[in-house]
């Protein structure tokens, strides 16, 4: 029961404003029967049209009879000042402002904080992924010679050290996998 009347009242609510705030507009029946049979409704109803009456009823003042002399001698004088630089109008700006403007900047700042400590979290290096494609094949095909000059030179080492008998690790680091001879 109290269910089906939260329903009533909400679609009472979502015709309300209209009711309130568009002139001669009446109750529509289902609305009628609604404030009948739920007292809440009918108060904020009630209330709602005496206090739109009161500000129907309400004259606001006018402009003092000055306004537009005064606002054209205010616009002659700015258009007669001498004008600031860009500097000055961006200090005024920074001054002045509400904070708005600078939502689009903060959030591109952010964003950018956000892919560059994002990618150095993830391990990724922009300086290796963007000089990778620079490289010609001919470089590429001298990098992996190298690449495996140095494999063979590691190889000999352990082989040396084994052959010494001791078990001291190769200095080099491991990381550069030996990449496979080009294919020719
Ligand atoms: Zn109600």
């Amino acid at each position: 029961m109290t269910n089906s009347r939260n329903n009533d009242c909400k679609a009472f609510r979502e015709e309300l404003p209209d009711l309130v705030l568009t002139a001669n507009s009446r109750p529509s029946l289902a609305a009628i029967a609604h404030m009948r049979a739920c007292p809440p409704c009918a108060e904020e109803y009630l209330s709602f049209q005496s206090t739109f009456a009161a500000l129907d009823s309400w004259n606001a003042p006018g402009p003092s009879a000055y306004f537009d002399q005064k606002l054209a001698v205010r616009i002659r004088e700015e258009q007669a000042a001498p004008r600031m630089s860009w500097l000055e109008s961006l200090r005024m700006r920074l001054l002045f402002n509400t904070g708005r403007s600078f939502r689009p900047i903060v959030v591109g700042a952010l964003g950018l904080a956000l892919v560059v400590g994002g990618g150095g979290i993830a391990g990724i290096n922009y300086s290796n992924v963007s000089r990778a494609p620079q490289a010609s094949a001919t470089v590429n095909d001298l990098q992996i010679l190298d690449r495996n000059e140095q494999a063979f030179q590691q190889l000999d080492e352990l082989q040396q050290d084994d052959d010494g008998g001791t078990q001291a690790m190769p200095t080099s680091t491991g990381d550069e996998a030996p990449a496979a001879p080009p294919a020719s």
